[in-house]
């Protein structure tokens, strides 16, 4: 769709780093505020040396997500930066969580089956076997598996 993509860092060192002592915690807890800490914080600078006055996420659109602690992540990272602004837009308004699940299905999008990092892995797993279920495939196109099955 020509829309420009920029990936601003992948820094797994620090993330290990910031994330240590919180391995346990449940995913919407303090590690995942750490977490969205840090990519906001590189999303804010980005924005304030390239003149974007306006930062978002489409992360609280997740029904497994607490769009509260997004918002205030996002709210903090601009905070430092005059002319920068993140905004709090409710992504599941208008039937906009219907509407994720309808375009990433007709497009077969990889839906990933945990959050991202290697806790939330280890958790999803823990819980799937504990209820007889297969542990995660990484890489496995959920949608794409669907569709075939259907
Ligand atoms: S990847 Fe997800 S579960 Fe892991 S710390 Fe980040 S937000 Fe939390």
């Amino acid at each position: 769709m020509e829309i420009p993509f920029i990936d601003a860092d992948y820094d797994v060192q620090n993330w290990f780093a910031r994330a240590k002592g919180m391995e346990r915690e449940p995913e919407r807890g303090v590690r995942c505020t750490e977490c969205f800490d840090m990519r906001f914080e590189r999303t804010a600078l980005y924005a304030y040396e390239h003149g974007f006055p306006i930062i978002t996420s489409s992360l609280g659109i997740s029904r497994w997500k607490n769009m509260e602690q997004i918002n205030d992540c996002g709210v903090r990272a601009a905070k430092p930066y005059d002319g920068v602004e993140y905004w709090t837009y409710n992504w599941r308004k208008s039937g906009g969580g219907a509407r994720m699940y309808e375009i990433a299905k007709r497009e077969a999008f990889y839906a990933q089956q945990y959050c991202g990092c290697i806790y939330s892995l280890r958790d999803s797993n823990e819980w799937r076997v504990s209820q007889g279920r297969e542990k995660i495939e990484i890489g496995e196109t959920w949608y794409e598996q669907k569709l075939s099955e259907a």
